[in-house]
């Protein structure tokens, strides 16, 4: 599939299922303008529903308890603020949790949860799927695919803090003040180029990180793109959250043949994005992901040749150990390979540590999401099998 495939893709559905307005995906002022226009009420009684839709996750009208009912109702019968539907919730060994939410129209996308000692992450996709072919990435051979709504986005964080019993956004302090909640960060790093969804995208970090509402810093969220440059600094200026790159080669060569959007945005220019992504410096640095493939990009030459090219880029290098799925045809470096790496990396001056594979049993490590109506069962499969 070409790179610029994704100019085709469909977007969300507009109403639910049942022929309802979805108020998730609107910003304070659209929501309020909406709701006072269509149902004739004072600015102060829309306010209220917003808060609590997006400060205290309400998923059902009937629970907004200072409202009056005739208003419940009326907002029942034309909004919604349903969930997704969870299809499954897997629990890693480690603690990792994957969910599969079927959107509106059927659709599934992955969100996974790793908790940390001090933080929790989430993972959340940006499109069903992926326009791009990144060879080592199990989400890039999934065939159908869409840009998410905003609200799709954000269902992915309200449904998180829903299982994870996190809400009023501003009620999980500790004690010491300090914050107590364990979703505490979110990464863009699940299935999809979030840059080639760049306005979805952006309206859901707007709304998410609206202090009236869900209440998230941007600089607890970071973005991962494999590079379209024309969005890195677009980025940085509207949104000003932490950007990740997918690097994982030194060399246009290797890096067109492992990620073919080098081909249209190559080394240099996604370079130079870097170097002008507003807000950049040593206390803010761009983490640069590497994939470690086995005698692909793991080279002593490798890791010197990478060092090179990220010259005066405040840089963190985060190498990635590849994590495996069926038909991939690459393999993981050795534990000392990496190690190595990692070294000739680290006395360059970069930080680099090496990412914990997580959830692997679960398949919700990097690179492994792709919905499961995209996987042919065992079932499927001799089924299949049995009719040719
Ligand atoms: N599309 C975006 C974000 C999603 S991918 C991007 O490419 O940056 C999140 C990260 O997982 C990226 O760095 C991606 O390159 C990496 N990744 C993809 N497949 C992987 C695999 N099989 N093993 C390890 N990391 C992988
Ligand atoms: Fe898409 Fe990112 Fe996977 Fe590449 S690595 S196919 S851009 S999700």
């Amino acid at each position: 599939m070409s790179v610029d495939a994704h100019a085709g893709v469909f977007a969300a559905p507009k109403l639910n299922k049942d022929g309802k307005l979805p108020l998730i995906g609107m910003n304070a002022d659209e929501m309020i303008a909406r709701i006072t226009e269509d149902l004739s009420v004072p600015k102060f009684r829309a306010k209220q529903v917003w808060h609590w839709i997006y400060q205290r996750g309400a998923h059902d009208f009937s629970t907004m308890q200072n409202l009056p009912k005739d208003l419940r109702e009326k907002l029942d019968a034309t909004y919604s603020i349903a969930r997704p539907e969870c299809v499954t919730e897997q629990k890693s060994s480690d603690g990792t949790i994957k969910w599969l939410l079927r959107m509106d129209d059927g659709q599934e996308v992955e969100a996974v949860f790793i908790p940390e000692e001090k933080r929790g992450t989430l993972c959340i996709s940006s499109q069903v799927g992926c326009t791009l072919t990144c060879r080592f990435c199990h989400t890039g051979t999934q065939k159908l695919v869409r840009n998410l709504g905003a609200a799709e986005i954000l269902h992915q964080i309200m449904f998180a803090r829903d299982k994870l019993e996190e809400w009023p956004s501003s009620g999980s302090r500790g004690e010491d003040g300090a914050d107590s909640r364990e979703l505490t960060n979110i990464v863009f790093m699940g299935m999809g180029e979030p840059l080639y969804n760049y306005d979805n995208v952006a309206r859901a970090i707007k709304i998410c990180t609206d202090g009236e509402g869900i209440s998230i810093s941007r600089r607890r969220i970071t973005l991962s793109t494999s590079g379209v440059v024309p969005n890195i600094v677009r980025c940085g200026e509207e949104l000003g959250v932490n950007l990740a790159i997918s690097l994982h080669a030194a060399n246009d060569d290797l890096r067109s043949d492992i990620m073919p959007i080098n081909r249209k945005y190559p080394l240099k220019e996604l370079l130079d994005a870097c170097r002008n992504y507003p807000g950049v410096s040593p206390a803010r640095r761009i983490t640069f992901e590497y994939v470690m493939l086995k005698d692909v990009n793991d080279t002593d030459k490798d890791a010197r040749e990478l060092t090179k090219i990220l010259e005066g880029i405040p840089a963190k290098i985060n190498l990635i150990p590849f994590n495996p799925w069926p038909g991939s045809g690459y393999e993981r470096s050795t534990n000392e390979r990496i190690q190595k790496f990692g070294d000739i990396v680290n006395r360059a001056g970069y930080a680099s540590p090496i990412r914990k594979p997580r959830g692997e049993d679960i398949l919700a490590a990097c690179g492994q999401l792709k919905s499961e109506s995209q996987r042919i069962s065992p079932r499927r499969k001799r089924d299949a099998e049995v009719e040719n």
